[in-house]
């Protein structure tokens, strides 16, 4: 079922969104070559905290930790351990955060020091394709008008898009209806209407979309050990367009 949110419930949207960007910038600020994923997840907990709220992800169907934190080939869900960080390293990290009992999902790949041009144009590229897909939206849209516009934006830059995962409604549930995939055809899927929240969130693979979850059960790797980046926003759909609610750039 997909709901439409009320005033209220759009303003507890946007102080959970608020405190999980606010969580992913601060990681941002603290990721340096040397430290661990563990103390990089340290950062997003103690930020999420000291806001009042709540990590959305701690415990969530056993997730052992805050923040999921992916490293290079590992394309979301990698879990935070002493894994030291290097130079050259991009790291995709995806917090959630729940005050008022609603929930902000986004996330962002970094650089770790300087990276190769190929890994910041897939980064350069993974961004701007949420953005050209939120350019899309109107009421009256339909998800895959959204879904068609980010695989395009993915495809012509000549990566490819993961398909077993994808967005997701989003509200006092961490996911709600509709999936929102990144990948389809204008035209297709439930319609949109303002006040519905969305979390928009394509993870694209610099070669090929295959992947496979690793031995600890969670971590979803590129088969082909390529890079693979990710970026999310939990959205408003207003009358006019949308409303980020979990800015972090
Ligand atoms: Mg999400």
């Amino acid at each position: 079922m997909i709901t439409v949110k009320s005033q209220a419930q759009i303003e507890a949207m946007r102080e959970s969104g608020r405190i999980a960007g606010g969580a992913l910038l601060a990681a941002k600020a603290a990721l340096k070559a040397g430290m661990t994923t563990a103390e990089l997840d340290k950062v997003v907990y103690d930020y999420i905290v000291s806001q009042g709220a709540t990590p959305s992800f701690l415990g969530y169907s056993g997730f052992p930790a805050s923040a999921c934190i992916s490293v290079n080939d590992e394309v979301i869900h990698g879990i935070p351990d002493d894994r030291v960080l290097k130079e050259g390293d991009i790291v995709s990290i995806d917090v959630g955060a729940c005050k008022g009992g609603f929930h902000g999902d986004c996330a962002d790949t970094f650089p770790v020091g300087n990276i190769s041009d190929e890994a910041q144009r897939l980064i350069t590229v993974t961004r701007r394709s949420f953005y050209d897909g939120i350019a899309v939206y109107e009421p009256g849209k339909r998800v895959g008008d959204i879904s068609a516009a980010i695989q395009a934006s993915i495809e012509k830059a000549g990566y490819s898009v993961v398909r077993e995962y994808v967005g997701h409604g989003i509200g006092s549930h961490l996911h709600e209806d509709p999936d929102v995939p990144n990948y389809g055809k204008p035209g297709r899927g439930p319609r949109l209407y303002a006040n519905m929240t969305i979390a928009i969130e394509p993870m694209v693979c610099l070669k090929a979309r295959d992947i496979y979850v690793g031995k600890n059960n969670w971590t979803v790797k590129t088969r082909d050990g390529s890079l693979s980046a990710h970026y999310e926003n939990t959205v408003l759909l207003t009358e006019t367009g949308v409303e980020i609610l979990t800015p972090h750039d």
